[in-house]
């Protein structure tokens, strides 16, 4: 279906009476034509929007999708597409040993007392339902990331094998001409590679391991199998938003691109519709918002969060800028979590920043701050490493920081798409995003930091890889941590010395793969005011809404799965 047919469909959509109650937003809210009446209006057609979507389609509900970018798929489709919902059938099938009082526990250790037990609940209860509701109507399959480690595997319920899931390989084709507006990777994939997210481990060690060198094969060969039989191969969030959409073609649900929620619809208390620049789309059940973050207005950003943070170092979609955020508050909705996003160390390179996986992980690399002094468990969950920037920068800057790796790190594995042994992009150096040196003190002299606390720094750290522990950050003590690690290398395989010139010095900043506060929601997705009184006809999922795993992060796929998942939950009962 494509997007002028959808048009056209919404147009002839019947019109409601007009009498509007617009609470703000349009400069003449008044003139507003009314564009079409729906049973459900679901705003953004990322995780959360398509799968709300595609749930309220199949309750028999008439829904449409108003998607304010020219693609769809939002930050979704730009993703790794990790899944972490706990108990679904694609783990159990893979023989991972978990229960729902397991995963009950470890959430509730990971999340802490902020988030209400209902919504954890919900949450753990309706993920799997979504899982098997997803795969029923959509050609969308998924696989077990295995050993992708929960993010505290030691918590109480933690699994060290991990919870998440990403979708199988998919045939663009499916979609027929609607693939042109699938919004693209963050990354793309080389040419003639399949590649799935599990992959990137092993990817990483390619040139040094026998598996990574394996694994690198199975891509190509899956490749090679793909373009032989005329398909158009599809992973990750490529893989995912592809598949929801698919669902929605085959459910009739129109996705209007290029047609933003400017303002919330409001009638004697309750949310009745969306208005957009051309007209009102009525809602006669109800309005789900899944307009996702605010990672790119730099005014609330400001509003909201630690200082220094702006818009260059996300790597979210570029659209997303809390329009639901700015109307559901217009509407009486509270807000929660502003201050916080899916956080990651980021290296500001040209163009997009780097969002810094694994190579922050790999032996032979340490961080350090602007005094030249580690601060950090390098290897820990990315939103922590970000925490404790924010927490620590005032008294000890840490904003840049500093990653510190050598030439022997560089010969041996992948740094983001640069193979080893080649040298860093011109333009990285030329963006200040990264310098070289033929020691150690010669690279603290480059980049502002004390030589000789940096030369103390990398002599003691490679007296601790030595004997494989690190009394200062215990880096390699969680099962975490190994995870993007180099098993060759012993007794830690996250610590490695430095010793082989030249040595390099890559600047890491507060990057995100998106804002995590929004509007506060129920168990039931329900928008709640600051009263904890429900907003008649209004939900929210993903990440307009305040996430489920509060301040923390509890596995590969913690924002992916809730978002997909509250997605369901407000579908099914609006
Ligand atoms: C590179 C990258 C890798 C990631 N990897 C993972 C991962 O492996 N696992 C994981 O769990 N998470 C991952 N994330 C994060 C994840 O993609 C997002 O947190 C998730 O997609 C949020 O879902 P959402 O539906 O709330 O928002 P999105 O998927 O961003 O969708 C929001 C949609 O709303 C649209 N929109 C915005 N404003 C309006 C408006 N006014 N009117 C209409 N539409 C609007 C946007 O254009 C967009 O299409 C990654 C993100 C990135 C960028």
């Amino acid at each position: 279906m494509d997007a002028d047919l959808t048009r056209r469909q919404l147009l002839r959509g019947s019109a409601a009476g007009v009498g509007l109650a617009v609470t703000a937003g349009l400069a003449t809210p008044a003139a507003a034509a009314p564009l079409g009446e729906y049973d459900v209006v679901v705003v953004g057609s990322g995780a959360a929007g398509m799968t709300a979507a595609l749930t309220a389609a199949k309750r028999g509900l008439s829904v449409v999708v108003l998607e304010k970018a020219p693609t769809f798929g939002g930050s979704a489709a730009r993703s790794g597409a990790g899944i972490w919902i706990p108990n679904n059938q694609v783990l159990l099938a893979a023989g991972v040993p978990d229960t729902p009082a397991k995963a009950a526990q470890y959430l509730a250790a990971v999340v802490g007392p902020g988030v209400p037990a209902a919504r954890q609940e919900a949450f753990l209860r309706n993920g799997p339902a979504m899982i098997a509701f997803v795969m029923a109507n959509s050609p969308l399959r998924f696989r077990f990331m295995e050993g992708y480690s929960d993010y505290y595997p030691e918590l109480p319920g933690g699994l060290p094998n991990g919870r998440s899931i990403e979708p199988d390989q998919f045939d663009g084709n499916l979609l027929g001409a609607e693939l042109a507006n699938l919004n693209p990777p963050y990354l793309a994939t080389p040419p003639g590679l399949v590649v799935f997210s599990a992959d990137y481990k092993w990817l990483n060690l390619a040139l040094v391991n026998a598996k990574g060198a394996a694994v690198a094969a199975e891509c190509l060969a899956r490749g090679t199998a793909a373009a032989l039989a005329g398909q158009k191969p599809l992973t990750m969030g490529q893989s995912l938003a592809a598949g929801l959409r698919v669902g929605l073609q085959r459910g009739g649900v129109p996705v209007l691109l290029n047609t933003p929620l400017v303002d919330l619809n409001v009638e004697n208390g309750a949310v009745t519709g969306v208005l957009t620049p051309t007209g009102l789309v009525r809602a006669r059940r109800g309005v789900i918002v899944g307009s996702g973050g605010f990672e790119h207005n730099a005014a609330m950003r400001a509003q909201y969060q630690r200082q220094p943070i702006g818009t260059d170092w996300t790597v979210g979609a570029k659209e997303n800028t809390g329009d639901g955020h700015r109307a559901g508050q217009r509407a009486g909705a509270a807000l929660d979590l502003m201050d916080d996003a899916w956080w990651g160390p980021a290296i500001p390179t040209p163009g997009d920043p780097y969002f810094c996986l694994a190579e922050r992980t790999l032996p032979g690399g340490l961080i350090v701050n602007q005094a030249g002094q580690r601060f950090v468990n390098e290897a820990a969950p990315y939103s922590d490493v970000v925490h404790t920037m924010y927490d620590k920068n005032p008294t000890a800057p840490d904003i840049p920081a500093w990653l510190i790796v050598d030439q022997n790190y560089r010969n041996r594995y992948l740094f983001r798409d640069i193979a080893p042994l080649l040298p860093f992009p011109d333009a990285w150096y030329a963006a200040g995003a990264v310098f070289k040196a033929s020691t150690v003190q010669g690279l603290a002299t480059q980049i502002g930091v004390p030589s000789a606390a940096l030369k103390s720094t990398v002599d003691r750290f490679n007296g601790f890889a030595r004997s494989g522990t690190d009394p200062e950050f215990r880096r390699g003590a969680s099962v975490y941590d190994h995870y993007y690690t180099d098993p060759s290398v012993t007794p830690n395989s996250c610590l490695a010395p430095l010793w082989a010139a030249p040595y390099y010095a890559l600047r890491l900043v507060p990057g995100d793969l998106g804002t995590k506060g929004g509007m506060r929601t129920d168990a039931r997705a329900r928008v709640l005011r600051p009263d904890g009184s429900v907003i008649r006809g209004l939900y929210a999922a993903g990440n307009a809404s305040a996430a489920v795993m509060g301040h923390s992060y509890a596995g590969a796929g913690s924002t992916i799965g809730p978002a997909m998942t509250f997605g369901y939950i407000a579908a099914n009962d609006v």
